[in-house]
């Protein structure tokens, strides 16, 4: 069966419908270019009088074959798959009869390729619809003639924002932008409106093949563009600390394309998309957030075998921040919610957080009265555990105190049909210990949900030493029910998330003692590639909870007999604790705050005198990230995790440990194991044995080996 149907009507026109064989989705290869190839030799037929190019599947056209791009080991090999199919594109557009691309579903990457060679694009009118070029993210640029016909059709600003954020248009943003000719009811319509578009247009020509053509906005000759690309590379090279160089490659190739002729421009567009094709940071993304997260999603990390499950009524106990924030997203997913706090007005509170949320976006045009109304409708706040009767799941998220999370654990266990799971939302304590207030440790789990709820894509889901699997698959379906992505991590201090972003924080704050400048301490967190700097992000969190959680620890261990070494960074956290200054919540931390505006409290430098001989900025960023990775290998090697992917997600997800580098684990694989491990004690040597390579990193560096080929033996 070929990948693109052929079909002549009565009308005269070939309606080429694409569908590729054996794929839940059509994706650009040789298989689909070849398709279309054979569409546009149709077109030679004196009787045929022009193409409508759709799909047969629910997308129009997903993108690029990621599988076939993750074999590509040489530079040729992108660059000749990019010139192949943009002579295709080139074939169909200047045969001289009207090509139109009825957009049916998704058009994506090399998707919205395809359709930017045809004479018109038309597309359903539908919200969930997406357009969009989003190679970026994956360290890409679109290789198939989007950075050469995008800025010819809607200018050279627009086409740069649209490719530098990869963000998705929906098909009205896309008219506004000029880039569709029109929006269609349904299927029908849209092929109706295709044909008819054929008949007007006999002739057909793109506007670049037009004697007169003329960018929109100007070429980068004119002094507009050329202002905007006198500021836009150091505006994005801000924002990216030079980390992500698609970004620079597809700026490079939008301003030099748009100096040259179209077929020129596409030249250059293949060479940098071979340079991005070859990157490490583009290997890095695909492995992690497509590979890994894709294995994450499809329950790599769930118990095989056990049928899937829904939530239909969610208890949550306590409804302060975290509580109200699950509230809002469970019942986003339709779930109907019990949220109870000991006091009603409490309870009201945590349900009007839902409120102040939907409010902005019914303001924002983003949801509706009649949806706001129907999500607010299934929130119940309540003080009366009968309430929690009928609950598949209560998620626990009172104060962070054992004594309390054991009470609130029996009284809701009482209104609680048997099979019901018992879910603690809570950052330190270890689930083991909290079950032991449970009747039934087997339907006891943690479910770590990140702040602010809403907005944070990942749930770290805790195995505790009686959690069965059935609970662990529960737990899982219940994340990705609410639209989370799940890691599955065993019990342990501080499980894998708090454990080891707290090594970043801690190596930032212990520099800080060492004499280094507090600045430079934040911009090598910035520079990293992470998405706070260790100072601000521990006035965030507050220094008055990594103090209680420090002393917590050390009390932990001493009861069980096991010594506590205390990181350097703690005594400058203990120090700043004694002075008042707790973080942002009290107004004053590392830094000032006032007035919604932060600066670094110039007080920093008198109790910690800058030294005269400052380190090199990449010494520091080397300890921010060799603290993390390392830290990981050890969560790995002790067992915390369960898998690569879930390091590496996680990672990304879970603190925003710099994208780029695709994951914590996938550092110390990008770097290799050998050379990982001489740097490590490099470190160690001047910064202390805290910087000792996990000793699962140091057998692969004698006996080789990665993380990732645990990832592919374990299928993800
Ligand atoms: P919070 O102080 O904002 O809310 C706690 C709520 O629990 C309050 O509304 C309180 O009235 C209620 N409560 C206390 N005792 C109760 C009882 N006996 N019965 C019913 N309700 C009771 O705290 P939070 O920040 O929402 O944290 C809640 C839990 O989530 C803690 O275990 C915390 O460690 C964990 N957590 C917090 C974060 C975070 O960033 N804040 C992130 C992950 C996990």
């Amino acid at each position: 069966m070929s990948a693109v149907q052929l079909h002549v009507g009565d009308d005269g026109i070939l309606v080429a419908t694409m569908d590729l064989p054996g794929r839940p989705m059509n994706v650009v290869g040789d298989e689909l270019m070849l398709g279309i190839a054979r569409a546009v030799e149709r077109l030679a037929d004196p009787a045929v009088k022009g193409l409508v190019l759709t799909s047969a599947k629910a997308d129009f056209c997903a993108g690029g074959d990621i599988d076939r791009m993750s074999k590509w080991t040489r530079p040729e090999q992108p660059f000749e798959a990019g010139n192949a199919m943009k002579a295709v594109l080139r074939q169909m557009e200047g045969q001289g009869k009207p090509v139109v691309a009825a957009i049916n579903g998704h058009a994506l990457g090399g998707g919205l390729e395809i359709a930017l060679a045809c004479h018109a694009r038309l597309a359903l009118d539908d919200a969930r619809l997406k357009l969009g070029q989003p190679e970026v993210k994956l360290g890409l640029l679109p290789g198939g003639g989007g950075t050469v016909r995008l800025p010819r059709l809607v200018g050279i600003q627009a086409a740069l924002q649209i490719m530098g954020e990869g963000a998705d248009m929906s098909p009205q943003q896309a008219l506004g932008l000029g880039l569709l000719a029109g929006l269609a009811r349904d299927r029908d319509d849209l092929m109706a409106q295709a044909k008819a578009w054929i008949a007007a247009n006999p002739k057909a020509k793109q506007p670049w093949d037009q004697p007169k053509f003329r960018f929109p906005g100007g070429d980068s000759r004119s002094p507009a563009v050329a202002q905007l690309f006198s500021v836009a590379p150091s505006v994005a090279s801000a924002r990216s600390w030079g980390n992500y160089p698609a970004l620079q490659h597809i700026m490079s190739s939008v301003f030099e394309g748009g100096l040259l002729d179209f077929d020129a421009a596409s030249q250059v567009e293949s060479r940098y998309f071979a340079a991005c094709a070859m990157s490490q940071q583009s290997r890095n993304l695909i492995g992690t957030l497509w590979y890994q997260l894709n294995a994450i999603k499809k329950g790599a990390s769930r118990p095989a075998g056990l049928p899937a499950t829904k939530v239909n009524k969610l208890g949550i106990l306590g409804a302060g921040m975290m509580g109200a924030g699950i509230a809002y997203v469970a019942a986003k997913a339709g779930i109907e919610v019990v949220l109870l706090d000991t006091t009603q007005e409490a309870a009201e509170r945590g349900k009007a957080y839902s409120r102040g949320l939907l409010d902005k976006a019914v303001k924002k045009g983003r949801s509706t009265v009649d949806k706001r109304d129907a999500l607010l409708a299934r929130i119940t706040p309540t003080t009366d555990y009968a309430a929690l009767q009928g609950c598949d799941l209560v998620v626990e998220a009172v104060f962070e105190d054992r004594e309390v999370k054991a009470g609130v654990t029996r009284r809701a266990e009482a209104a609680l049909g048997e099979g019901a799971v018992f879910a603690s939302n809570t950052s330190t304590l270890p689930i083991t210990g909290l079950a032991q207030a449970s009747r039934r440790p087997n339907n006891f789990i943690g479910l770590h949900f990140f702040s602010p709820v809403d907005k944070m894509p990942l749930v770290e889901i805790i195995v505790g030493k009686a959690t069965s699997d059935e609970t662990l698959a529960r737990g899982f379906d219940f994340v990705l029910q609410i639209g989370k992505t799940p890691i599955v991590v065993n019990d342990s201090r501080g499980f894998y998330t708090s454990r080891v972003f707290g090594t970043y924080v801690m190596e930032g704050i212990a520099m800080l003692a060492e004499g280094v400048h507090p600045r430079s301490i934040e911009v090598a967190g910035l520079q990293a590639g992470m998405p706070m700097p260790p100072l601000a992000l521990q006035d965030e969190v507050s220094l008055s909870l990594g103090l209680h959680v420090a002393d917590q620890t050390k009390k932990d261990l001493a009861a069980e007999g096991k010594a506590y070494v205390e990181h350097p960074g703690m005594a400058v956290v203990r120090q700043l604790c004694a002075l008042g200054r707790i973080g942002k919540k009290s107004g004053q931390g590392f830094y000032d705050y006032a007035e919604g505006d932060k600066s670094l409290w110039p007080g920093l430098t008198r109790l910690y005198p800058t030294a005269a001989q400052q380190p090199p900025q990449r010494e520091l960023i080397a300890r921010l990230m060799f603290a993390q990775a390392n830290e990981a290998a050890r969560c790995f090697q002790e067992g915390v995790l369960r898998s690569v992917a879930d390091a590496n997600v996680g990672s990304i997800f879970g603190w925003g440990f710099a994208p780029f580098h695709g994951g914590a684990l996938q550092f110390i694989d990008a770097l290799g194991a050998s050379a990982f491990v001489a740097r490590s004690r490099e470190l160690a040597a001047k910064y202390g044995p805290r910087f000792e390579p996990a000793q699962v990193v140091v057998e692969q560096a004698l006996r080789g080996g990665h993380f990732s080929d645990a990832a592919a033996k374990a299928g993800t």
